[in-house]
């Protein structure tokens, strides 16, 4: 990923970039995974009437939270976390003082999944790389991962898997990824964190995770 033939003027065009271009480079991710047939996801998106779900926010954005795959209400409306999940990630915002149009929301699969089931691995390695673009455009400073599958596939991208544990162990732990990693990432920034948290679901039903994870986005307020 990050793949530039010419690394100045990669730094240079990733500077420079104002609004507008941000905007067009994510039109078009939205663009080709609109027209995604080869993506197993495709059929089943067409048949039930949904939307890709591309993201949403600020493409200027200092946090980017990365959640796992649209579920109902995201397919039904194109926007990420708008269900049930939605609801709480929004609570969580607010109680950590974030505004949710500052920070940027996505998901690693852009396609709802049949049944809610979780996303198999040939769909995380298809719709892998638009994430990927998305975080070369935005260059977050802080990644949040929402669930244990967003933080497998983030952590090795930055060089982080010698501290890949389950997710019990590394909610909340905030990750500095080392700066070779950024150099090969192309990154401009050179204090990028990785943090991940528990999937907002966990927390519909439980109140007691919902506790852990209020606790846990605190710590995103002082990086
Ligand atoms: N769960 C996710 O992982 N993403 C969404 O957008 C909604 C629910």
């Amino acid at each position: 990923m990050f793949a530039s033939a010419n690394k100045l003027t990669y730094y240079i065009k990733m500077t420079t970039q104002t609004p507008e271009e941000r905007k067009e480079l994510m039109r078009q991710i939205k663009d080709e995974v609109v027209a995604l047939k080869k993506s197993p996801l495709y059929e089943f998106r067409m048949e039930s009437k949904n939307l890709p779900v591309i993201g949403e926010g600020s493409h200027f954005a200092k946090i980017m939270f990365i959640g796992e795959a649209p579920g109902r209400n995201e397919a039904k409306t194109g926007r990420p976390f708008c269900g049930a999940a939605g609801k709480i990630l929004d609570e969580l915002l607010q109680s950590a003082g974030i505004k949710r149009e500052e920070v940027y929301v996505t998901n690693i699969v852009k396609d709802r999944p049949p049944q809610n089931r979780d996303p198999l691995p040939e769909e995380i390695e298809i719709y892998g790389p638009f994430l990927d673009r998305q975080i070369e455009i935005i260059q977050p400073k802080i990644i949040a991962t929402l669930g244990r599958y967003a933080m497998s596939y983030i952590m090795p991208k930055f060089d982080l898997e010698f501290e890949l544990e389950p997710i019990s162990k590394n909610h909340g732990k905030v990750f500095a990824v080392p700066s070779e990693a950024l150099a090969k990432l192309g990154y401009k920034n050179q204090d990028v964190k990785v943090v991940p948290l528990y999937h907002p679901a966990v927390a519909v039903y439980n109140s007691h995770t919902l506790d852990q994870l209020k606790k846990d986005f605190e710590v995103l307020k002082d990086l």
